[in-house]
């Protein structure tokens, strides 16, 4: 039956009203929160029964239920309620609604670890509100962009996010935020070691302090951001001087975050100070705190500040174990908080926090005298840190784009000055990772130290046969170290070129790494087959015939024993691109490595099986990349493995160039 107009306007009327009433008090407890949605339920229901639910007014409504669902930490409830109306909400263009349901999720999400759909949905809330130029929330925005950019280890671009809510959060006076974006900014600042900068952010900061008349919930990320620097510099006293003020402050405040904050610094600093149970009280409230919030993100800290205590007061851990039910999934055993927190930053990608879970792990396992599995460790916390620096040099490139793009005048010369500076200072940290990673080896160290710590301690004891085997061991753990400083330095190297780039025959380096390689080539006699016709090309000799000894010698490592090994190294020209390859008929790779083999330290064998530092492809990767060519892998399993790396075309104009200039 239809409904009469009059009728229709009238019961619209109504419900308007209704709406706007429930609307007027804000629900503060848990119980008045259940009680709104309870209420509001209703409302919705007779909304539909009438036929009038795709209104602005009864959308609000079913907006604002979902930000309750929020505040109660009903999270899956929050993001399937704001789905539900997300549809009719751009159909009608009400975009403002649109932009506060995209703050919300970008919350949420990243509450929940889910970094790359805080990225998506925070970006589009932020295009809404410039839109709209209704700028209020575009500071939590930026902010929640931000956050999750660094936890995937964007730490350059998030920073330039954190500077946007920054300008945004003063411009508009939204000082509630204001003092957690310092404190990020501070915290981004420090995961970069950028020291000198971090000096002049607290003298802003505490200006900004001061312009909001001392604002305690400011003050509190004040102390949150001394408890970091000084705990990442090592002032002991000073750290555990904020923590505490940080303790009593945050009471005041009531801040979950606060509080939460609060106690990892007080169980971080009392843990190092080795007032073990006092702190592993502040861990298990940040446990509390994490179930209560639903947050996985707070959730990983408890984690990680249960894992350190446990780890560095092994003596104790039955008192530990039973202080809490909450514990009870761990069985008991440390390595189960380890392997959860792992769990969590590998599923989640909380890039930077695997540095720390891997540390932990590491120093689990050398407790444990299982050096191998310590060594993993080490190999993947040097994995993260290499893949992280790599992120910041392209955000560094892709920052020096947008630039580009802006500067429209002496857009040429400017960028290529700059590009210039700045892959001399790419080149120089490059050299500086390789520096201290050749440093950072003290796995193999450590074994060495530990099997002569028992010849000297426990000789008496240790009968020939195992003096003979520990020796064995040491020789083995130098030769690995060797081998790897080796490797490491030649891969530093290649940031300085040293000789001058000439045309040679592509024949003369097949025929340099021939005789390099002969005697491995004549021990397993292998076939080389090489083309009649070479190129010349363009290039620096020594990294060429680097980047082909590398791929031929890693040909005749992984061969098959079974068969005639046969290497064969050609090439062919497209349009843009010559594409050189060296294929052979090895023990081959799976699919899903390939991408893998060419990170730093990346091996695929153990080592008893096949020599190596996973150095080598790196630096192919590293040489290629030099003249702006890519390179990578395809292979099948026990069938043999293609190499292929491209070099532009306009290296080949140059040769013919230089060929016709003679
Ligand atoms: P490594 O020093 O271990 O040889 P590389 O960086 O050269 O280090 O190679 C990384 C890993 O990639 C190797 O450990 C190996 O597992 C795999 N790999 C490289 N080349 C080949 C190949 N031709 N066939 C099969 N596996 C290969």
């Amino acid at each position: 039956m239809e409904v009469p107009k009059k009728i229709e306007s009238k019961q619209l009327e109504n419900l308007n009203q209704r709406i706007e009433d429930i609307l007027l008090k804000e629900p503060q407890t848990e119980i008045e929160c259940v009680a709104f949605i309870e209420n509001a339920n209703i409302i919705v229901k007779d909304a539909q029964a009438l036929n009038l639910e795709g209104t602005k007014e009864v959308l609000r409504l079913q907006g604002y239920i979902a930000f309750i669902y929020c505040d109660l930490g009903k999270y899956d409830i929050t993001e399937k309620k704001i789905y539900d109306i997300l549809g009719a909400i751009r159909q009608q263009k009400l975009e403002h609604l649109e932009a506060r349901c995209s703050l919300l999720l970008s919350a949420i999400y990243f509450e929940q670890g889910k970094f790359d759909e805080t990225i998506k949905i925070g970006t589009k809330g932020i295009e809404l509100y410039l839109k709209l130029k209704k700028p209020q929330n575009l500071a939590a925005l930026f902010n929640n962009v931000a956050g999750a950019y660094l936890e995937l280890g964007h730490y350059e671009r998030a920073l330039s996010f954190y500077y946007q809510a920054l300008e945004n959060s003063k411009q508009y006076g939204d000082a509630t935020i204001l003092g957690t974006i310092s404190y990020n900014i501070i915290h981004c600042l420090l995961l970069q070691k950028r020291y000198d900068i971090v000096e002049k952010e607290f003298e802003r900061f505490k200006r900004r302090i001061a312009d909001n008349d001392q604002d305690k919930n400011m003050l509190v990320w004040l102390y949150i951001s001394y408890c970091e620097f000084y705990y990442k510099t090592t002032n002991t006293k000073k750290t555990l001087e904020y923590a505490e003020k940080l303790r009593v402050l945050s009471k005041e405040t009531k801040g979950h975050l606060h509080i939460v904050y609060a106690a990892w610094h007080n169980a971080r600093i009392k843990n190092k100070l080795k007032f073990h149970k006092e702190a592993f009280v502040f861990a298990l409230r940040i446990l509390e705190y994490s179930l209560k919030s639903k947050s996985i993100t707070k959730k990983l800290l408890a984690y990680l500040a249960i894992g350190s205590i446990l780890c560095d007061d092994a003596e104790n851990q039955d008192y530990y174990w039973k202080q809490s039910r909450l514990l009870d999934e761990f069985e008991g055993e440390t390595i189960r908080v380890l392997k959860k927190a792992e769990r969590l930053v590998e599923e989640l990608n909380f890039t930077d926090k695997k540095i720390y879970v891997y540390n932990l792990l590491e120093k689990f396992y050398v407790q444990n005298k299982d050096f191998e599995k310590a060594y993993v460790y080490s190999v993947k916390t040097r994995q993260i840190e290499a893949y992280i620096y790599d992120i910041e040099k392209n955000d560094l490139v892709f920052r020096l784009q947008e630039e580009f793009n802006v500067q429209e005048n002496q857009r040429k010369i400017d960028f290529q000055e700059q590009l210039l500076v700045h892959q001399k200072e790419i080149n120089a940290s490059l050299e500086f990772f390789a520096y201290r990673a050749s440093h950072d080896m003290r796995e193999p160290l450590k074994n060495i130290y530990s099997f002569a710590k028992i010849l000297q301690n426990e000789r008496e004891q240790v009968g020939e046969e195992d003096y003979k085997e520990i020796l064995g061991f040491i020789i083995d753990c130098s030769n690995r170290l060797l081998v790897l400083t080796k490797d490491l330095l030649e891969y530093s190297r290649l940031g300085r070129i040293v000789s001058s780039t000439k045309i040679v025959p592509l024949k003369n380096i097949i025929q340099a790494v021939k005789s390099n390689l002969s005697e491995q080539i004549n021990e397993v006699n292998a076939i080389l087959k090489l083309e009649e016709e070479m190129p010349m090309i363009y290039v620096h000799e020594s990294l060429l015939i680097q980047l082909f000894q590398n791929l031929i010698s890693n040909a005749l490592k992984f061969r098959n024993k079974d068969i005639q090994t046969i290497i064969e190294v050609s090439f062919f020209q497209e349009k843009d691109t010559v594409t050189y390859f060296v294929k052979d008929n090895g023990i081959g790779i799976e699919e899903n490595k390939l991408k893998r083999i060419f990170e730093p330290f990346a091996r695929l064998h153990h080592r008893k099986a096949y020599e190596g530092s996973g150095i080598g492809l790196t630096s192919c990767q590293k040489i290629v990349e030099q003249y702006g060519g890519q390179i990578w892998a395809e292979s099948t399993i026990e069938k043999g493995s293609s190499f292929y790396f491209t070099f532009p075309n306009n290296q080949e104009e140059k040769t013919n160039e230089n060929i016709n200039c003679k």
